[in-house]
């Protein structure tokens, strides 16, 4: 990691010295710590601190740890209960599919078979207008 001289803009390669400084800690018990780099420039011999990089830190209770990690875990098992469940739902969508052409078939062959007993009694009725027909031939016959 590079840095730049403030006084003479003279790129410096590597710092001296590097160290980690931890912050005040907060009323969450958090602080940061921050990387501090010390250059000396090999031009004109200042040194400088940079500051690296920063990152948070949170102390927590032992207890807390605990709970922390448990809720994370049952996080988990969530996550997988609803991975499960929405895999469940699809396959419950297919079945509810398969289930919904199966009446559709059902229903056509219900009106089919419906169809069959209207014609039979079509059928029926247009045999006895025939045979109330021949009577009434035969009979202007007759006369
Ligand atoms: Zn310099």
């Amino acid at each position: 990691m590079t840095a730049n001289c403030p006084s003479c803009q003279n790129e410096v390669q590597q710092p001296i010295k590097v160290w980690s400084i931890a912050g005040e800690l907060d009323q969450k018990g958090s602080f940061t710590e921050k990387r501090v780099a010390l250059y000396r420039c090999d031009r004109c011999q200042t040194k400088f601190p940079i500051v690296a990089g920063s990152k948070r830190f949170r102390i927590v209770h032992e207890a807390e740890l605990v709970l922390l990690k448990k809720k994370a875990a049952e996080g988990e098992v969530l996550a997988a209960k609803v991975k499960e469940m929405s895999e469940k739902i699809q396959l419950l969508m297919a079945e509810l599919e398969n289930v919904k052409q199966t009446l559709e078939l059902e229903r056509l062959q219900n009106k089919r078979d419906e169809l069959r007993s209207e014609v039979k009694h079509l059928r029926e009725l247009k045999e006895g207008f025939q045979q109330e027909l021949s009577e009434l031939r035969s009979d202007r016959w007759k006369k």
